[in-house]
C-alpha cells in the first residue's frame, strides 16, 4: 500500500492546495463564501478557475465536467475539454478555465427527468458550483460539484434542496444558540457519515445471469439445500481477491478525499459494509455517490461485481446505508453530545427534544424519504428494520427524560439523586452501553442513526428531510423561548411538554418483534409497508407548507418530486417484470423442456424394454405439472403488464405494480424455483445461488 498521507487527498483541490495556491485575498474571500453561503466576484472566481486548472494540467487533466445529482439518485457529467483556439485560423490552442465556466453551466438538461417542472417554465437547467463541496479529478477529467436547477431556480436535482435544507438548519440552530446566549453564534453544519452495505460477486457468475445483469437483483432462484455454513469454504477461496479489492478500494477513495475504512460485515455472505468518517453533509452526500461509484469500478478491475441494490438475493439479508447524523457548530461543538456540564445539557435537551417532536410530528416524511421498490424488499418485509419510525434513546437517556416529564428526581448510574432544576439540569453519562441493533433511529452516544435508507439510495433525500424536520421544530422552539421572559422556566417546560406529547415515539424494545407492530399500532405509529402509500404522503397540504416555509421546496417542486418517485418505483418493476418474462420463455422454459423429452424418452424406452418406469413417470408428471403451473402464472404476469397500460395517473400505475404485477411475478418466482430444485442441474440456465454465494452448486 502506499503512503496513506501522501495519496490522501491528492485528487482533490482541497483547502491545502487553496492556501498553497491561491493569491492570499483570493482564498480568504473562498473562505468567507464557504462559511456565509454567499457568492464569488467575477475576479475572484476567475482567480480560483486558474488555479485550479493549472493544478489540474499537472495532473494529465485535459477536460473538466459540472458533475451533479439529478433526480434519477445517479450522478451525471458533461465533459468539456480546456481546449481553447487562439489567433485568427485557430491554428494552435491553450488551455483555458475560467470564472464563469466554474460557476456556472448550461448542460443539455432535456435528457433529465424533471417531474413536469420544465415543461412548465423553461427547457433550459443551469448548473451552479457548490463551493462548499471540493472540486476532484477523476481520470483525466476534473469533476466541479454543481447544484442543477431549471432558468426560474427550480431545483431539478438531489443537492439543492440539501443545501436549502442545511441553511434552514444553520439558521434556526443559530437563533436557538443566541438564546442560549451565545451573542455571535457560529454556523451550524449537520454532519453525515454513511455506512454502505454491498455484496461482491464473481463477475463470470454474474454475466450468465440477466436478472442481476439488468435490474441488480436476483429475480428467481431456489435457495440452497445448505447456507451459511458453506460461508468459510467461499472466502476461503474469495479472500485474498477480497484482500486486494479492499486495498485499492481503499486508495481510491483516499485519492479522491473520502476517509473510507473498510471492514467485513457477517451478516450475509458475500456482504460487505464500507464506512467513511464523517463530514458536513452535502459532502457526505458527494461523497457517497463517489463510493457507490468507485466499488463498482473497483470491483471491475478485479473480476468482482459490487451489487448495491437493497435485495439481490431473496432469503438472504438485504443491504442498507445506515445514515449516522449529527449538527454541529462551525467551532466543532457537537450540539448532540449530552456533555459534562449542566448547562451544556440543557443545551442537548433541547437539541435532542426538537428530534424527538420532528421525528414523531414528520414520520410520513421520514418514511416517504427511503421509498422506494427495492427498499420495499427490506423495510416491511421480513426484515430489519420495521417500515414503522420509531427512536431508540437507550435507558438512561429514557430515564432522565421520564424523570422530568414526572418532575422528579432522576437518579443517575451512581444512584445519586440528582434534582432537576432549572438551572441544574443533570449530568448523565454519553450512553455507551447499551447498544440497540433493530432500531431505525437510534441515538447513539452523540448522534443520530438513521438505518432506514437503502443500500442503492442517494442520502441527499433523507437528509434534507431530516434537516428540514428539525429546523422546524428548532424554529418553533425559538419563537417560543424568543417571547419568554425567563429562558431557562421556558427550555424546561419544553422539554416536559415535548417527552409528554412524544413519548409514543420512543422504543427501546425489539423492533424486529412482531408485537411491536402490534404495540406501535396501538400507540398511533404509521406503519406503511410500501413505497407506493408512502410516496404522495409528500404532498400532503400541511408537507407542502413545511417545506414551503422552511424554504427547501415550492410545492411545484414537491409535486414533480412525488410524480418521479411514483414513476421511478413503476418503472423499476416494469422492467424486473420484463425482464423475468424474457428469462421464463427463453431459458426456463426450453430447460424444462429439454429435461422433460430426456426423462419422457428414457420412460419410453424403459417401458419398450420391459422395465419398471415409475420413477420415471413420476418425475415427468412432476415437471410437466410445475411446468403448467409456470406457464399459468407467466400468463398471469403478462395479463397484469396489459393491464398496466389502462391505467392513466403515475398512482394509479404504482398502485397497479404494486397490487397486481409485484404479487404476479412472486407467484411465478415460486413455481421456478421449485422447478429449479427438480430440473438437472446441468439443465438449469443459470447459477445456482450456491454457486453466486458460496461458490459451490
Ligand atoms: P458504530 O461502529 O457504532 O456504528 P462509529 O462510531 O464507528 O459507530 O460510527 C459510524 C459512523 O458514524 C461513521 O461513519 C462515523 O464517522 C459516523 N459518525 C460519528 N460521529 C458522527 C457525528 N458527530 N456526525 C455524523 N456522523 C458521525
Ligand atoms: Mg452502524
Amino acid at each position: 500500500m502506499s503512503d496513506l498521507v501522501k495519496v490522501y487527498g491528492s485528487k482533490v483541490f482541497n483547502d491545502t492546495v487553496m492556501r498553497q495556491r491561491l493569491p492570499k485575498e483570493s482564498y480568504n474571500e473562498v473562505r468567507r463564501v464557504m462559511r456565509d453561503y454567499s457568492h464569488l466576484t467575477v475576479d475572484i472566481a476567475n482567480s480560483v478557475a486558474a488555479c485550479m486548472k493549472e493544478w489540474a494540467t499537472e495532473q494529465g487533466v485535459t477536460h473538466f465536467t459540472h458533475w451533479f445529482q439529478p433526480m434519477t439518485g445517479l450522478t451525471a457529467e458533461k465533459h468539456e475539454s480546456f481546449i481553447s483556439p487562439v489567433g485568427p485560423t485557430g491554428s494552435s490552442v491553450i488551455a483555458e478555465f475560467s470564472g464563469k465556466e466554474l460557476v456556472r453551466g448550461e448542460p443539455d438538461a432535456s435528457s433529465f427527468p424533471s417531474g413536469g417542472i420544465r415543461a412548465t417554465f423553461e427547457a433550459r437547467g443551469y448548473t451552479v458550483w457548490d463551493i462548499t463541496s471540493p472540486a476532484f479529478i477523476k481520470g483525466n477529467v476534473l469533476c466541479i460539484p454543481t447544484a442543477f436547477c431549471s432558468y426560474s431556480g427550480e431545483a431539478l436535482d438531489q443537492k439543492t434542496p440539501l443545501l436549502r435544507s442545511m441553511q434552514a438548519i444553520s439558521r434556526e440552530a443559530q437563533r436557538i444558540l443566541k438564546l442560549l446566549g451565545t451573542e455571535n453564534p457560529p454556523g451550524v453544519r449537520t454532519t453525515v457519515g454513511a455506512e454502505q452495505e454491498y455484496f461482491l460477486v464473481d463477475s463470470k457468475v454474474l454475466d450468465q445471469r440477466p436478472d442481476l445483469l439488468f435490474t441488480g437483483r436476483t429475480l428467481v432462484g431456489a435457495r440452497p439445500p445448505r447456507g451459511q455454513e458453506m460461508e468459510d469454504h467461499y472466502f476461503g477461496v474469495l479472500k485474498p481477491r477480497v484482500a486486494e479489492f479492499m486495498t485499492d478500494l481503499n486508495e481510491e477513495l483516499w485519492k479522491l478525499g473520502v476517509l473510507a475504512k473498510t471492514q467485513h460485515n457477517e451478516v450475509a455472505p458475500a456482504q460487505h459494509e464500507l464506512a467513511p468518517i464523517f463530514t458536513t453533509t452535502n459532502i457526505a452526500a458527494d461523497h457517497n455517490q463517489l463510493i457507490m461509484e468507485t466499488l463498482k469500478t473497483v470491483a471491475k478491475r478485479h473480476g468482482l461485481e459490487a451489487l448495491l441494490h437493497e435485495k439481490p438475493f431473496a432469503g438472504v439479508n438485504g443491504s442498507g446505508k445506515h445514515n449516522n447524523w449529527a449538527l454541529s457548530t462551525d467551532d466543532g461543538e457537537n450540539l448532540l453530545d449530552p456533555g459534562n456540564t449542566p448547562a451544556k445539557n440543557a443545551r442537548f435537551l433541547l437539541f435532542l427534544s426538537a428530534v424527538i417532536k420532528s421525528v414523531d410530528e414528520h414520520q410520513d416524511l421520514l418514511r416517504m424519504s427511503v421509498a422506494t421498490a427495492g427498499n420495499d424488499h427490506r423495510l416491511g418485509a421480513n426484515e430489519a428494520p420495521p417500515a414503522i419510525v420509531s427512536i431508540f434513546l437507550g435507558e438512561e437517556l429514557d430515564a432522565v427524560l421520564q424523570a422530568i416529564k414526572k418532575g422528579e428526581e432522576y437518579i443517575g448510574p451512581g444512584k445519586l439523586p440528582m434534582t432537576i432544576g432549572v438551572d441544574s439540569l443533570p449530568h448523565f453519562a454519553k450512553d455507551t452501553t447499551d447498544r440497540n441493533r433493530t432500531s431505525p433511529f437510534a441515538f447513539t452516544g452523540n448522534k443520530f442513526e438513521f438505518r432506514m435508507p437503502g443500500s442503492s439510495l442517494s442520502i441527499s433525500g433523507p437528509n434534507t428531510i431530516l434537516n428540514t424536520i428539525v429546523a422546524d421544530a428548532l424554529s418553533q422552539f425559538a419563537d417560543k423561548l424568543e417571547k419568554s421572559s425567563d429562558v431557562n422556566a421556558a427550555i424546561s417546560e419544553i422539554v416536559k411538554d415535548t417527552i409528554t406529547k412524544h413519548e409514543r415515539i420512543i422504543f427501546n424494545g425489539n423492533n424486529y418483534a412482531s408485537e411491536w407492530v402490534d404495540e406501535a399500532a396501538k400507540r398511533g405509529l404509521l406503519n406503511l409497508t410500501s413505497a407506493v402509500d408512502a410516496i404522495p404522503l409528500m404532498e400532503k397540504s400541511e408537507n407542502i407548507k413545511l417545506f414551503e416555509r422552511l424554504g427547501v421546496f415550492s410545492e411545484s417542486e414537491v409535486k414533480s418530486r412525488v410524480e418521479l418517485s411514483l414513476e421511478n418505483y413503476y418503472k423499476t418493476i416494469h422492467f424486473e417484470a420484463l425482464t423475468v418474462v424474457d428469462m421464463a420463455h427463453r431459458d426456463v422454459d426450453p430447460a424444462v423442456i429439454a429435461y422433460e423429452s430426456e426423462v419422457a424418452k428414457l420412460a419410453k424406452t424403459l417401458k419398450e424394454l420391459g422395465i419398471d418406469n415409475t420413477n420415471e413417470l413420476g418425475l415427468l408428471k412432476n415437471l410437466l405439472k410445475l411446468g403448467g403451473a409456470s406457464a399459468k402464472a407467466l400468463a398471469t404476469l403478462e395479463g397484469e403488464l396489459v393491464a398496466a397500460d389502462k391505467q392513466s395517473d403515475a398512482l394509479s400505475i404504482a398502485k397497479h405494480y404494486r397490487e397486481r404485477v409485484f404479487p404476479a411475478m412472486q407467484s411465478l418466482r415460486s413455481v421456478v424455483d421449485e422447478l429449479e430444485t427438480v430440473v438437472a442441474a446441468k439443465y438449469w440456465p443459470y447459477p445456482s445461488y450456491g454457486q453466486i454465494l458460496y461458490g459451490v452448486r
